[in-house]
């Protein structure tokens, strides 16, 4: 039977302030020893009155204004009950029926179509406090008189608890796990913009839950949805959705029901597991939290932070188009990432040309970000801004080349020298010996001696078969290291055989 996929995401995204939620306590708490960012308020001792961290209340209505939400007047925080060894109060403060931002949406590109994902609500809340699980050693198993186990006990570090914690729940829009994809990827991309959350997945400032049922196709019936936990990359996300559709399939095909659950995704085994049947929102039992007042919020405030709102990646995208001249789809790659158009921008103002050349200019430097730089990014999985070539050292490369200093097949060696080592270009240049062969006679003896060597291509190539030419540029290049020009040395191969 034919299936439509519905998946709903849930992100929790970890935000930047310099203070926790509700106390004083420093949110910088990255390379803090365990339990020193702590406070009676974090910690949930009796009788402590928390605070509102106006900052944080300000970052989630930015967030909610990019995400073209309806920010709202009367709001509130509520008290959600549950115990687990993470939470130091018993209970979390977070939102339940009046959120900042409702009614929002982010557009994607699916099948070459725009595509709009709607937003339920963004909504504030605290962070839980980390546990970290760990096997006995036979010493400690011995004194407890336990066996070492997997996870013989947990420690707890109490600096992440009452962090701010904002939560985006998105509209069961989704279709397909490569949707869900992109609506992640663009939903970081506008955190990032915003300067709100690093967006960092792997260090779980950045967190999704996703919700997926599959139903008959053209059915608008709402099938049992499954929870699934512990994705920690976009990848994640992608391949234990994929698995996801293909597990709910099988279970609808054999005629048995999909089960209401909560499932684990586990990484290494490609798989997700039952965890456990998912619980009601009613079992939290949520209640206005008596220690804050409802908290009202005027529209001059948030006139004041539509006002400071920075550029968004779709204006940004627009924009290059308008100034460089980019195609649409170049711009896109560029500003999809923050930090890749900033240092796209950072290039562009250091290469200092004329207005006359700028599109030229700025296609030019395009051409390495989204070509050659990408994919050392991607082969060592770093992020631009942390690369060792810093815009300065990328235009002096290409000015290198622009004056015939180098080669294009040199340049790409020294810039892979560069994004190793960090060193400049044209000391790289000069220790590598890869300086443009520009001495005529020098190259005209190599090219001479190619061709007495590969007397079968030259043949080849006087019968006619033009792609001999290739065979022998190639040897002539590699004869000079990458130091000549291709095109040259293919004008000089075709004069020789000619005459
Ligand atoms: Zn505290």
């Amino acid at each position: 039977m034919e299936y439509e996929t519905i998946i709903g995401l849930e992100v929790h995204a970890q935000l930047l302030t310099r203070s926790k939620m509700y106390c004083g306590c420093s949110a910088d708490y990255a390379a803090a020893p365990p339990n020193t960012h702590v406070c009676p308020v974090c910690l949930g001792m009796p009788g402590v009155l928390p605070t509102i961290n106006r900052q944080a209340v300000e970052y989630t209505i930015m967030t909610a204004l990019a995400l073209n939400c309806t920010v709202q007047v009367n709001t509130k925080f509520d008290r959600k009950n549950y115990a687990y060894p993470d939470l130091m109060k018993g209970y979390q403060i977070s939102q339940y029926d009046a959120p900042f931002g409702t009614e929002g949406w982010l557009t994607i590109e699916a099948d070459g179509q725009k595509k709009r994902l709607g937003i339920i609500r963004v909504h504030l809340e605290e962070d839980v406090a980390k546990l970290t699980h760990r096997a006995a050693t036979p010493a400690e198993a011995f004194a407890h008189r336990t066996r070492a186990s997997e996870e013989a006990y947990s420690l707890v570090d109490v600096n992440r608890a009452g962090a701010p914690l904002m939560e985006i729940v998105g509209c069961p829009d989704i279709r397909s796990p490569e949707e869900a994809r992109q609506y992640l990827v663009k939903l970081r991309t506008i955190l990032q913009y915003l300067g709100v959350s690093t967006g960092n997945m792997e260090e779980g400032s950045f967190r999704c839950d996703a919700n997926i049922s599959l139903r008959p196709m053209g059915t608008q019936e709402l099938m049992p949805k499954v929870e699934v936990k512990n994705m920690n990359s976009f990848k994640a996300v992608y391949r234990a959705l994929e698995y996801e559709v293909e597990r709910q399939k099988k279970v609808w095909d054999t005629c048995e029901r999909v089960v209401q659950e909560t499932r684990g995704w586990l990484e290494e085994k490609g798989v997700t597991v039952s965890q456990r049947s998912k619980e009601q929102a009613h079992d939290y039992r949520y209640f206005p939290e008596p220690d804050l007042p409802p908290l009202v919020v005027g529209r001059e405030w948030v006139d004041a932070i539509r006002e400071k709102l920075p550029e968004l990646p779709e204006d940004r995208r627009d924009r290059f188009v308008r100034e460089y001249a980019l195609s649409a789809y170049d711009a896109g790659l560029l500003t999809g990432s923050k930090a890749m158009a900033d240092y796209f921008e950072a290039c562009v103002k250091e290469a200092g040309v004329p207005k006359t050349e700028l599109t030229k200019k700025a296609k030019e430097i395009a051409n390495w970000l989204l070509g050659e730089f990408i994919r050392l990014l991607n082969v060592s999985n770093i992020e631009i801004n942390t690369s060792k070539i810093r815009p300065k050292a990328l235009v002096e490369l290409l000015k290198l080349l622009e004056q015939g200093k180098i080669s294009s097949t040199a340049a790409k060696t020294v810039f892979e020298e560069m994004f190793k080592t960090g060193k400049p270009a044209a000391e790289l240049v000069a220790s590598l010996g890869l300086a443009q062969l520009s001495d005529a006679g020098e190259l005209a003896r190599l090219v001479g001696e190619v061709l007495v060597k590969n007397p079968q291509a030259v043949g080849d190539f006087k019968a006619g078969k033009e792609q001999a030419i290739g065979f022998l540029v190639g040897q002539v290049m590699r004869a000079t290291r990458g130091r000549a020009d291709a095109r040259t040395v293919g004008e000089l191969i075709k004069a020789r055989l000619a005459g």
